[in-house]
């Protein structure tokens, strides 16, 4: 196998000819999402849900300038020259959405197809790389203007390029905050199974002691990580009473280091966390979020308050591709189901902070990345704050309040428009018939 710099160097390589080809497909290689004309656009929305009011908002006018909103107010005129959208009745006009954990270089890979391992192993950077920019597209059709991607999945630091291409205006795609190659810790991470003389590749950065994790961590904030992502948790079973077991993974003092040197730079510590001795680690060690809380105790729920720590739950990822019940994987799939459930309504009732989060890449990009409202609901939060979850909610988490999130002067102009009444449907959020970002019309 080549080695590690060898196979990045190729990424790098590879990724660039992809979004180059891109952009002269659309021509000259010119920018075609920002900067924003100076032109002036208004938005009438009949129905307003503006992301902060506990109501929605009736006959409201927007205001944009640029690339951010300037004015927000009940009746009005569009200023003189101002382009006019009309929004109508039956249509609801809400903030950009916001999802805080996805996958764009994965795609919900069949295991009958290879799943997660023949990516890896078989499939070149270019291609990944290029179905990670359609995710990415899906992602914005269907009103989700800001993604917190929460790993590569051993494409390295594909997701600062694909961000880097965004931003330039070269493909089209959400606000991306990227994680690159997230932590884990030898033995806790794939691809595993093979052959012990292989050195295959794995999904994550694997290091150990706090002294290695430490320089891990350096890497990737050097290298544009705008969070860290770290697996305090890898392979989860059942014990003899059926209840849900999970490996854990790095020790506290080793999470402390990244933790450390993280905050220190101002960046926060995402955690992939279930259950048990690696939870308590993740909350001992500061992560500032926990990443699916799959089975949260009393004790894990007490400190999440104390200390102000975030669940990013991921109900629907669980739910699919079951194993069959009678089987070893079958039993821990639907633990982790029935588990999940009881501790996301747990952590509702003690009121921990919770951020609309849903594993896309581990569900395929085809289906709709609003389908987690519906287990938010079904569970017991509001519709409105489940709508908060995914908009103000998740900017707070995303330490980007005001400027994401609400419908508001000052913050940027990423509106979208349902079709319907999401408050008495939440079903209405999968019917996106309008998206700008940026002050950018995408979808109408
Ligand atoms: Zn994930």
């Amino acid at each position: 196998m080549p080695s590690r710099k060898a196979i990045l160097v190729f990424i790098a390589i590879l990724s660039c000819a992809v979004l180059a080809t891109t952009a002269l497909a659309q021509g000259a290689g010119q920018p075609k999402g920002s900067p924003a004309t100076d032109k002036v656009i208004a938005v009438r929305a009949a129905i307003l849900i503006d992301g902060s009011a506990a109501q929605a908002r009736h006959n409201v006018l927007i205001v944009i300038k640029r690339n951010k909103i300037d004015s927000v107010t009940e009746g009005g005129n569009p200023p003189a020259g101002a382009t006019l959208i009309n929004l109508p009745a039956g249509v609801t006009v809400l903030p950009g959405l916001i999802d805080t954990h996805t996958h764009i270089f994965l795609q919900g890979e069949d295991p009958a197809e290879g799943g997660y391992d023949i990516q890896l192993l078989k499939h070149p950077s270019s291609y990944r790389a290029a179905r990670a920019a359609v995710a990415a597209r899906r992602a914005l059709e269907q009103g989700f203007t800001t993604l917190r991607d929460v790993e590569t999945e051993g494409a390295g630091y594909g997701d600062v390029g694909i961000k880097e291409a965004i931003n330039g205006g070269f493909i089209p795609g959400p606000r991306l905050l990227v994680v690159t190659r997230a932590i884990s810790v030898t033995g806790g991470y794939p691809l595993e199974g093979y052959n012990p003389d292989i050195v295959v590749p794995k999904g994550a950065q694997i290091g150990d002691g706090p002294v290695e994790l430490r320089k891990i961590t350096r890497q990737q904030l050097e290298n544009g990580a705008d969070w860290i992502k770290v697996y305090m948790t890898h392979r989860s079973w059942v014990d003899k009473e059926g209840h849900l077991v999970s490996q854990p993974t790095l020790t506290v003092e080793e999470l402390k280091a990244i933790v450390d040197e993280a905050h220190g730079q101002q960046k926060r510590v995402a955690c992939h966390a279930y259950s048990g001795i690696g939870l308590h680690r993740a909350l001992d060690g500061g992560c500032d979020s926990i990443e699916h809380g799959l089975s949260l105790d009393d004790a894990a729920i007490a400190q999440m308050l104390k200390q102000g720590t975030w669940l990013v739950p991921t109900l629907g990822v669980y739910r699919t591709d079951w194993a069959p019940e009678n089987t070893e994987d079958g039993k821990r799939d639907r633990a982790r189901f029935n588990e999940h459930e009881a501790s996301f309504k747990k952590a509702l009732k003690a009121g921990v902070k919770i951020a609309f989060g849903t594993d896309m890449g581990g569900i395929p990009w085809t289906e709709p990345i609003a389908n987690e409202f519906d287990y938010m609901v079904k569970y017991g939060m509001t519709p409105m704050d489940a709508i908060k979850s995914a908009t103000s909610t998740a900017a707070n988490l995303l330490e980007m309040k005001g400027d994401i999130g609400v419908i508001a002067p000052g913050a940027y102009a990423d509106i979208v428009a349902v079709q319907g009444d999401p408050l008495a449907n939440i079903d209405a959020l999968k019917n996106v018939s309008f998206v700008m970002k940026d002050g950018k019309v995408f979808k109408q």
